[in-house]
């Protein structure tokens, strides 16, 4: 767990007032309904926030910290909280209890790990090619960093693949390096569904809390052109996430939903125990021949939860009542405190 120890978060969980715990956050999308559903389930709350810009979202900043202390904080993190603190802040220099598997917070963001995660659990993954030199169908190459869709691109041929790296790399977008660390996988022809689970640690179970689907830029708008303009303008398109709709998926597939998750929680459990605890997403592609492949997943909630803040047709028929995924957090945490179990889900 990097320099902060678990015994230590427990140390302070034991000084904490179990009776007057607050859950924190830091300003973000997801916050809306971590706070929100915090609130439902009668927590206090509190979010850190800029104040100014010069120092934005200090989170790890040693007297945000201490405040957060004070008032017997279980912070839960989310994209842009490990973002804006830093991996290696959060792993090392956070001492304050946070909701989930700390640890697991790496393995989602190095693309190395998060696939190891995949292949032990004999999730059904795209195609990765080792050398560009290989490809003989249409790829999907990324590149290293946040750079969450831009520049992504598509090639079904290494003469392809040279041809729009050498214009990536004319325009100044791309360097050496980054070439080195391109990841070439299978350009998965299919529709797009973003499963968010909630896996509980108390009961050792998971959850299927609602999905969507992401609405993303050029590429969404470049499609809705008839194909002799796209041809005509030769634009290159790109994956940039700009908004989300909230899906249903076939309800043939949903033994394959809750088969990927399984699998992913059982990997999760072996390589970076004690396992994913609390929320997390499985980025998936389903093909013509309804096989539903993961190309990337999230070990804490994700963006796309914020399409069901009032509850999904997932989580109304398990609750039968509005459950958000920042309710579904604080009930857990609310279960942890009356069983006396928060150690299991705090770290
Ligand atoms: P990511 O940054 O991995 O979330 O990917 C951004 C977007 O790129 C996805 O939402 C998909 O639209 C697309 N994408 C990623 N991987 C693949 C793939 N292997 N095949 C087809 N499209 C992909």
């Amino acid at each position: 767990m990097g320099e902060v120890k678990k015994e230590d978060i427990l140390d302070i969980l034991a000084g904490y007032d179990k009776s007057e715990i607050t859950i924190a956050t830091l300003g973000s999308h997801t916050s809306l309904h971590i706070l929100q559903g915090a609130k439902e389930e009668g927590f206090r709350t509190a979010i850190v926030c800029e104040k100014g810009r010069e120092v934005p979202y200090d989170i790890v900043n040693e007297d945000v910290q201490q405040q957060l202390r004070d008032m017997n904080a279980i912070v839960v993190p989310h994209g842009s909280f490990v973002a804006y603190a830093g991996l290696d802040n959060v792993e090392d220099k956070f001492n304050v209890p946070m909701f989930g598997n700390r640890d697991v917070l790496r393995w989602e963001a190095e693309r190395d790990k998060e696939r190891a995660l995949l292949v032990e659990g004999d999730v059904r993954i795209p195609f990765k090619y080792n050398d560009p030199s290989e490809i003989d169908r249409p790829v999907m190459v990324k590149f290293p960093g946040a750079r969450g869709g831009r520049g992504y691109f598509v090639a079904s041929s290494p003469e392809e693949f040279d041809a729009k790296i050498d214009a990536m790399k004319a325009r100044g977008w791309l360097d050496d390096s980054d070439v080195e660390a391109a990841h070439i996988e299978e350009y998965v022809s299919g529709c797009n569904y973003c499963i968010h689970y909630f896996y509980s640690a108390l009961d050792d179970k998971v959850e299927l809390m609602g999905m969507d689907t992401r609405y993303e830029s050029s590429i969404d708008g470049f499609v809705r052109m008839p194909a002799k303009d796209q041809l005509d303008i030769d634009l290159s398109p790109s994956y940039v996430v700009t908004g989300n709709h909230p899906a249903v998926i076939r309800e043939s597939l949903l033994p394959q939903v809750f088969d990927i998750a399984d699998k992913l929680t059982e990997s999760a459990k072996k390589l970076v125990a004690p396992g994913l605890n609390g929320p997390f997403c499985m980025q998936t592609l389903v093909n013509d021949n309804l096989e539903v492949i993961c190309f990337e997943i999230s070990a804490r909630t994700d963006g796309g939860t914020n399409t069901f803040m009032d509850g999904s047709p997932y989580s109304y028929l398990t609750y039968g009542k509005p459950m958000s995924m920042g309710r579904r957090i604080a009930l857990e945490i609310k279960n942890g405190i009356e069983r006396d179990e928060l150690e299991k889900i705090i770290t």
